[in-house]
């Protein structure tokens, strides 16, 4: 079998308090998550579910346990190289989508490419041709205040996906969306998954949506309480 594109083993995470005390975020977390995967991560406010994402996205490290992306054992390496892992495997969208404002919908999706090392003429081309894979080929041209919510969060989309991610964590990415924006959206996400083969990681409070994945995991109080395949 090939292995995990991401795996949590016995990953435990714990914050310091003040006056010597620690809290207690995480016990064991075990997890692993095969390539193309399709997962919803649900929970009530305050399970774990950033903290979570953090870990695993490389931002935060364990306090114990390890994170294995794509078979590669990734908490104890320095940070340089930690930054190289995520930059080239990992790709983000939040519910805020975080645009460079000065920039057109065509540069944002550029920058990462160039900050990966492809060419402008390259990373052009590209940029345009998946902006119009989700619909924006109007829009090029466009800065984030001249685009509204959905179109913004399709730039962010277009964005996360362009260096082609091994790993997609999307947190809350319909949240600030109205129902039909929602829904073409989450429609995308689920179309480039499809296409690419990305590892999907979906944080979400809509249960309906977490039953369109292949698979739900509910964390509760730092645990995993059920993992089951839809
Ligand atoms: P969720 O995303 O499921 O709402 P979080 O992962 O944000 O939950 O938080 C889980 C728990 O960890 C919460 O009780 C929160 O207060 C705590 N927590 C998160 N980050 C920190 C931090 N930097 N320092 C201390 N406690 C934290």
């Amino acid at each position: 079998m090939s292995e995990p594109a991401l795996q949590l083993e016995n990953v435990a995470r714990r914050y310091k308090q003040g006056q010597g005390a620690t809290l207690e975020v995480f016990r064991e977390v075990n997890l692993a998550l095969a390539g193309g995967e399709l997962v919803a991560l649900v929970g009530p406010s305050g399970a774990g579910k950033s903290s979570l994402l953090h870990m695993a996205g490389l931002l935060e490290r364990p306090s114990e346990g390890e994170i294995y992306i794509g078979g590669a054992a990734a908490s104890q390496l320095p940070d340089r190289e930690r930054t190289r892992l995520r930059r080239d495997c990992i790709g983000f969208v939040y519910q805020a989508h975080h645009l460079l404002p000065e920039f057109s919908a065509l540069e944002n999706v550029i920058v990462p490419q160039r900050i990966a090392g492809r060419s402008r003429a390259e990373a052009e081309h590209e940029a345009e041709r998946l902006l119009g894979l989700v619909g924006l080929n109007e829009r090029l041209e466009h800065r984030p205040a001249q685009l509204s919510g959905g179109e913004q969060q399709r730039v962010a989309l277009a964005r996360a996906f362009i260096n082609r991610p091994r790993i997609l964590f999307c947190d809350e990415p319909t949240g600030n969306l109205d129902g039909d924006t929602a829904h073409a959206m989450v429609d995308l996400i689920f179309g480039l998954n499809r296409e690419r083969g990305t590892t999907l990681v979906l944080v979400t409070h809509d249960l309906e949506l977490a039953r369109r994945t292949s698979r739900i995991i509910r964390l509760r109080n730092g645990t995993v309480l059920s993992d089951e395949r839809t």
